[in-house]
């Protein structure tokens, strides 16, 4: 295919505004797949993205498609995920792309992931087409989405916004006419160097790396020898081709193409995403700029269950070759063992490692309580530093400063819902910057402690709007702040996974529900065992679990319970080697401490 026939673009929404049906749809109407019965999101093919009825992973597909002009033009499309946690996929689709389709669900209307897709391809200098979907549907606000549409970028005015149904197919045709006619062609030189991004990328225990390479300059063939120009790692590559959504082997890649380049290399380390690809004889002067790697959220401890350390890595090693976002770190806890300290972009994606762990792998694992990364100083010591596993920070004697990341936040919500949105807030530390109302919406911007919004806070904001509020939030910056650690002493040991740092203004409370909680789900011995919570050294909660079976330890003898349970539980003192013998943490321990408000 000529260069000028190339256009390669991605499709961004909010969640659930009808990506993956637009792209079916697109795919069906170009014959690039032949859908047999009726089956849905060919795209979504991932276990996890069909039981959330969502995007995890962008894919990418070739349609030939023979325009109203009369010739046939190659449209490379990118799906996108459209939830909070995965804007960084679709930052790495973007990146191939020269143009976006930005969709709006006309019964919802334009949504905060649609404003951030939005300036993410702006940021990139893309062209953006507005393109209004679900217009089939009864409950369908057209002109309201226009508007809004507007608002967000007065220069869609000089076009008019196409009304589509994705469902239907009504006016896609018109869709595949603008991408091809507003669109730019790819502009590379095939004659030059080998210059190829690397976007995406997979892995196969056969193949090694896949990488999914946007071909700037050059042509790639197969059997090429080629590198990686930031890491400098030498390949011959097997095979080359196109996705079709299916990988289907070519001859050669050119500049403009979309494409995988298979690598044979096993360390995925070796070839990022945002690495470029040229050849080893005749290089490139420059690689591409690479864009930011993904930021962990949220960190918690995963933990083999009815298993070794040795599956839970090999399972765990598997999955990162698939998802570059997991940060993983080999941890050995003293209440767990072997295991690994993670980071994950928000609590969604790490709800979907849980599950993947389960359904590829047969892997059940615990989750320890997840927590938001701080920055301390000491007294002896000004340089700041980063943790993120509650028991790493120092005592509280020797501390200076802790800060505390704070993120923007941004709310749409319906007006009479303003009140109870405002009072969630304030319970959430948050620091109210901007309001403003729109009709029906008001827009309130906030800075609020990532902390108070990471883990449950979505779900409360749409329990309370009835499911109207959207959400976007950004990292900010880091605030100071007066925060303490919460330690958990059971049977007189500390446990290191039940450690918290948390805002003073809780604490107390905190630690009282958390010792509450364990006296029910700490699995119980012989003897009873008492819990207690500690903040700057000071005991503030204390509950005893109970004993198995009181009787037990007294059959016939003369001793009183109390005295024969107290020996008992000198005896398990002096036998235990480490806290792990002495008390097993299950799951229930932790899904307890999170679902105290
Ligand atoms: P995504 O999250 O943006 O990929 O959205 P999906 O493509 O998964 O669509 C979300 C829901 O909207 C699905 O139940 C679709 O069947 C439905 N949907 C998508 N497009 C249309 C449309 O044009 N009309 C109607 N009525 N429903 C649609
Ligand atoms: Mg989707």
């Amino acid at each position: 295919m000529k260069q000028e026939n190339i256009r390669n673009f991605s499709i961004v929404a909010h969640i659930d505004h009808g990506k993956s049906t637009l792209s079916d749809q697109i795919m069906k109407m170009t014959d690039t797949f032949s859908f047999r019965g009726n089956e849905e999101q060919v795209l979504d093919d991932m276990k996890v993205e069909q039981d959330h009825g969502v995007t995890v992973r962008s894919k990418t597909v070739r349609n030939i498609y023979r325009a109203k002009d009369g010739q046939e033009y190659e449209l490379n499309l990118i799906d996108t995920p459209g939830h909070v946690d995965f804007n960084y996929e679709v930052e790495k689709s973007v990146s191939a792309s020269d143009g976006v389709i930005l969709l709006v669900d006309a019964t919802k209307g334009v949504q905060a992931q649609t404003v951030a897709n939005y300036r993410i391809a702006k940021n990139n200098n893309l062209v953006i087409i507005p393109v209004i979907n679900k217009v089939d549907n009864q409950s369908a606000h057209v002109d309201m989405c226009e508007q809004q549409l507007y608002e967000l970028d007065e220069s869609f005015l000089e076009h008019d916004i196409i009304h589509i149904s994705a469902k239907t197919g009504l006016n896609v045709d018109k869709v595949l006419e603008v991408i091809v006619n507003r669109i730019p062609s790819p502009k590379g030189d095939e004659t030059k160097p080998i210059k190829a991004m690397i976007f995406d990328s997979h892995y196969d225990s056969y193949q090694g790396v896949v990488a999914y390479v946007k071909v700037i300059d050059g042509t790639i063939k197969a059997n090429d020898k080629l590198m990686s120009m930031n890491q400098r790692v030498k390949f011959a590559t097997p095979e080359i081709g196109i996705f079709s959504p299916q990988l289907l082997p070519l001859k050669e890649l050119k500049s403009g193409d979309i494409g995988y380049v298979i690598t044979g290399i096993k360390d995925p380390a070796d070839v990022r995403v945002g690495d470029t690809i040229t050849g080893q004889a005749r290089q490139t002067k420059q690689a591409v700029a690479g864009y930011q790697p993904a930021h962990s959220v949220v960190f918690a401890g995963i933990y083999p269950k009815d298993a070794d350390f040795d599956d839970l890595k090999v399972a765990m090693e598997k999955l990162k070759l698939n998802d570059s976002s997991i940060e993983l770190v080999e941890h050995v806890s003293n209440s767990l063992g072997p295991g690994y300290r993670c980071g994950f972009l928000g609590m969604f994606h790490l709800q979907i490692v849980r599950e993947r762990l389960i359904n590829e792998f047969g892997m059940s694992v615990i989750i320890t309580s997840p927590n938001v990364n701080y920055r301390y100083t000491t007294k002896n010591d000004s340089t700041l530093k980063t943790i993120n596993n509650p028991s790493d920070l120092p005592d509280f004697s020797l501390l200076k400063t802790i800060e505390e990341p704070f993120n923007k936040v941004v709310i749409e919500t319906p007006s009479e819902t303003v009140n109870d949105v405002l009072t969630l807030l304030s319970k959430s530390r948050g620091v109210l910057l901007d309001m403003d109302n729109t009709d029906q919406l008001v827009k309130m911007t906030y800075s609020v402690p990532l902390a108070e919004i990471a883990f449950n806070f979505f779900n409360q904001l749409k329990s309370i709007t009835h499911g109207f509020a959207t959400y976007d939030s950004q990292f900010m910056e880091y605030v100071e702040s007066d925060i303490v650690k919460i330690t958990i002493d059971v049977n007189y040991a500390p446990v290191d996974e039940l450690t918290f740092i948390v805002h003073r203004l809780n604490a107390e409370k905190l630690a009282q529900e958390i010792v509450h909680k364990l006296k029910y789900v700490i699995p119980r011995k012989l003897y009873p065992m008492p819990v207690q919570g500690y903040i700057e050294g000071r005991v503030v909660a204390r509950v005893d679990v109970p004993p198995l079976r009181k009787n037990a330890a007294v059959s016939g003898d003369k001793k009183s319970v109390s005295k024969k349970q107290a020996l008992l539980r000198r005896q398990s003192l002096n036998k235990r080697k480490s806290a792990s013998e002495a008390i097993q943490l299950p799951q229930s321990v932790f899904d307890a401490i999170l679902n105290i408000e």
